[in-house]
């Protein structure tokens, strides 16, 4: 637990039980009321065959777990009702959900259903993202907000308006000056007095990768000179009492309470003179940005790491407000946060194999083989070999080094020109490899293949370099002793992870026992965790592989603890090939005609079922009983 920081990244949620595995507490601390879930269990559960009891699914796989959600919102809620309660602050906190950071349907409709006792809403940044969370929200608390943000067309304005009529809880946020005249011209048109925000481009910055978004030359939101325009063809158009909400976003994971404090006190300032200006300000919606402590350091000078719990974050909001506001005498407005990360990153894992494990192995030279090699060398290369070997003797390493590496560019000038056989550039290789060895600096660290593709499920690591906690889920009570990094089944030489929390260039792991991995006898499973927001809904289709099998487990007085609620299995190929306009039916048609005609009877058969079979199966390496190749060899 220690080795991987467990307890710093995953408390409350997750932790090393007594058998070696990793633990989940999905109600977190309140351990009592409930048993821990062992996460092995829930593996083996959805991927045994279902002969064995299994539920069949593939590898890799999503596990959701509802009951974090639930814990992530109630305790996001309480953190914020124990501030306001603490500092007589006179208003409520009423969050919403930016379905931007995971929309699954069933993560918005839990967050819907669990946030519905304290009028939680949603977040909508596009079309299909606001027609989502309408259709949701029709189940929710009719208080809870609706917040449009995003650039708008009037298509979008129109349904943000169609929300209002529709009695759910609308705010049209204006991220650019123009969307105004749209809202004005539609809403008189549809006959719908709209609920209208204003997104602030605040001074303050956040100087981490995710503050690009906040600044003055930030990509969204009003200069203030923008939103004096806006409050006067407000006052224009009779309609500045539908000015109501006030928004910023300082930019995700907001290292510190002393910057999210500046920025909360700056937008507090704008609301407060918008009241002055006779808008009739009600909330301030201090958008996203609560962070997460993927280390588990509780560094405020890291992307990855934040230096305050949720209490203190929600301490420092409500008291930069509290300041500004009551100065200024004016009423404590509603607070509304955008927290997307800090709700579902805890809520889902990503659990892959090891296929396999590799480490760069040059074949060991024997005394006698040795000498017939140098004996084989053009009068060149063995001037170069002599001056090593004479340096090892005189124990100069750099030089031992410096010599090997020379050895090593001339063998290969002469295996282009002819003039060397490749069993002896092996020899040179396994020499090389010897000399590093015994000057003690060869690279030990091992490739573990991992069936996995990181385009489509850790995005953030290829994109902006993002390190989430990657954590073997068994066999934490045995010690890893193999240095490795994880490579993934895409052509491409970025599918790989080579960075991980703690700064290190490679992690600590077990040996593979026996074959390992997909279609060997054992099997080392890895878990990603913290991944819950952002990474499926970014991730894309490199190599045509595509996302993994899910499950949705939720907590149950059963013997281990858990049940399964819904199995999906990962798109097939067929489906994917679908998503880039291909058609597996025709292709599987133009196929079967050309094994009758290759082969016939029942040949082409067992040749048209092995092929239908591929279109159906998974593109990730799936284990040798399914792919089908003895039915197939029987009957050839
Ligand atoms: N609101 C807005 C406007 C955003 O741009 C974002 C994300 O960047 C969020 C909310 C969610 O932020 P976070 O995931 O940091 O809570």
């Amino acid at each position: 637990a220690c080795l991987y920081r467990v307890d710093g990244w995953g408390a409350p949620y997750f932790s090393v039980n007594s058998s070696g595995n990793i633990s989940v507490r999905p109600h977190g601390a309140d351990t009592l009321l409930h048993q821990e879930i062992d996460l092995l269990k829930i593996v083996k559960k959805a991927s045994d065959p279902k002969s064995a009891g299994g539920l069949g699914l593939q590898l890799p796989l999503v596990i959701r777990l509802p009951d974090v959600l639930k814990n992530r919102l109630e305790s996001l809620q309480s953190a914020f009702d124990l501030a306001i309660k603490s500092q007589d602050y006179t208003a409520h906190y009423q969050g919403v959900y930016p379905v931007k950071c995971n929309q699954d349907r069933y993560v918005v409709e839990d967050i819907v259903k669990f946030g519905s006792l304290f009028r939680f809403g949603l977040e909508a940044g596009s079309k299909p993202e606001l027609l989502l969370a309408m259709s949701c929200l029709c189940k929710g608390s009719p208080e809870a907000l609706l917040v449009c943000n995003g650039f708008k067309d009037a298509e979008y304005i129109s349904l943000a308006l169609v929300a209002k009529q529709l009695a759910l809880n609308t705010v049209i946020v204006l991220e650019q000056e123009e969307e105004l005249d749209l809202v004005i011209e539609i809403s008189k048109k549809l006959l719908v007095r709209p609920v209208i925000g204003v997104r602030a481009k605040l001074r303050t910055k956040h100087a981490g990768h995710f503050g690009s978004t906040s600044g003055e030359k930030g990509k969204f939101g009003l200069t203030t000179t923008q939103i004096l325009r806006v409050v006067r063809k407000l006052e224009q158009a009779g309609m500045l009492d539908c000015l109501q909400l006030l928004h910023f976003h300082i930019g995700s994971q907001i290292p510190s309470t002393a910057l999210l404090s500046d920025g909360v006190g700056e937008a507090a300032q704008i609301y407060c003179e918008l009241v002055r200006l006779g808008a009739q300000m009600k909330i301030i919606d201090i958008g996203g940005g609560l962070g997460i402590d993927y280390d588990g350091s509780k560094s405020t000078d890291s992307d990855i790491s934040v230096g305050y719990s949720l209490e203190e974050y929600a301490s420092a909001v409500v008291h930069a407000i509290h300041v500004v506001c009551t100065n200024r005498s004016v009423k404590h407005p509603v607070l509304c946060s955008e927290s997307g990360r800090a709700i579902v990153s805890h809520h889902s894992i990503l659990v892959f194999e090891a296929a396999s494990s590799s480490v760069y192995d040059a074949p060991a030279l024997s005394n006698l083989e040795l000498q017939s090699f140098v004996d084989s060398l053009k009068e060149d290369v063995r001037a170069i070999y002599g001056n090593l070997s004479s340096a090892y003797w005189r124990l100069e390493y750099d030089n031992c080094l410096f010599y090997a590496e020379q050895l090593k560019q001339k063998s290969i000038e002469l295996f282009k020109e002819g003039l060397m056989g490749m069993e002896q550039i092996a020899a040179v290789d396994g020499l090389c490899d010897l000399v590093s060895k015994a000057v003690g600096v060869s690279d030990p660290v091992h490739t573990y293949h991992v069936n996995l593709s990181v385009f489509t499920s850790i995005p953030d690591f290829w994109g902006i370099g993002q390190l989430f906690p990657i954590v073997p889920i068994h066999r934490l009570d045995e010690r890893p002793c193999v240095r490795g990094i994880l490579s993934d089944l895409t052509c491409d030489s970025d599918g790989k992870i080579d960075k991980f929390i703690g700064g290190d260039s490679s992690l600590l792991l077990h040996e593979l026992e026996g074959k390992g991995g997909a279609s060997g006898s054992s099997h080392y499973y890895l878990g990603m965790f913290l991944g819950g927001a952002y990474e499926e809904a970014i991730g894309g289709l490199h190599n045509l592989f595509g996302g993994p099998s899910v499950i949705r487990v939720l907590q149950s007085e059963s013997p281990h603890g858990f049940a399964v609620t819904l199995a999906v299995p990962g798109p097939s190929s067929a489906d994917i090939l679908r998503l880039m306009q291909h058609e597996p039916d025709l292709m599987m048609e133009t196929l079967r005609d050309r094994a009758e005609g290759y082969a016939g009877g029942m040949a082409s058969m067992a040749l048209a079922s092995y092929l239908a079979r591929s279109f159906h199966n998974m593109p990730y390496l799936a284990p040798a009983s399914s792919c089908g190749l003895n039915a197939m060899s029987k009957s050839c």
